[in-house]
């Protein structure tokens, strides 16, 4: 739905995609608007979400209006990202990844009660990437030290991936995502997300 900025309690971001639909990266209300006024928009998809409304011409007396869509592919300066990347890894999107839950007890926590625990610890060349690492609680991880998983009797309860750039615009902007701009990304998550997004809807459905 069209809305003006002073009706937002948080304007939503603009998904930017480059010209074959790839994602790049979240732009704000500001750069989408300098993107259209420049020229540089070539198509969007989802709603118009925001209008602005800009100066008067000295011509004719027009208010310029600009409508910006929630997504937008442009030209213009090309980030050219190989579709392999490797998103940076973040505790913010690691704990947003695994859902806040302890991936060893399985509790959800507040994040400043989350740490970033390494499967095979460092100590014994595990690396710090996406697939050795799960959000754990403080208290998991301080139990489980420097050892391995199996050495404590316990398992993961899911298994780590490294997101793909779609998972990951999704993870570090969780919580104020446009309904159709996740649709988009969502087109785009690879199985190891899905699985985990199946299992998750599954567990919401069962009776506590
Ligand atoms: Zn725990």
């Amino acid at each position: 739905m069209l809305a003006t900025l002073d009706q937002f309690h948080r304007v939503p971001r603009v998904l930017r995609l480059d010209m074959s639909g790839q994602p790049i990266r979240w732009i704000t209300w500001q750069s989408a608007v300098s993107l259209y006024t420049r020229d540089l928009v070539r198509w969007t998809l989802g709603e118009s979400v925001l209008r602005i409304r800009g100066g008067y011409s000295r011509l004719d007396g027009s208010r310029t209006v600009v409508d910006v869509n929630s997504i937008v592919a442009c030209d213009g300066r090309i980030f050219q990202r190989d579709r392999g990347q490797i998103p940076p890894l973040t505790n913010q999107a690691l704990f947003v990844r695994d859902n806040n839950t302890c991936m060893y007890c399985g509790q959800q926590h507040s994040v400043f009660n989350l740490t970033r625990d390494h499967i095979v610890p460092k100590s014994m060349g595990g690396t710090d990437d996406w697939t050795n690492v799960v959000a754990a609680c403080k208290r998991c991880n301080h139990h489980k030290g420097n050892r391995l998983v199996e050495d404590c009797g316990w398992e993961l309860i899911a298994l780590p991936y490294t997101p793909n750039l779609a998972e990951y615009l999704a993870l570090i902007n969780s919580g104020r995502i446009l309904g159709d701009q996740m649709s988009f990304l969502q087109t785009q998550f690879g199985n190891a997300r899905r699985k985990r997004d199946a299992i998750k809807e599954q567990r919401a459905r069962l009776p506590n």
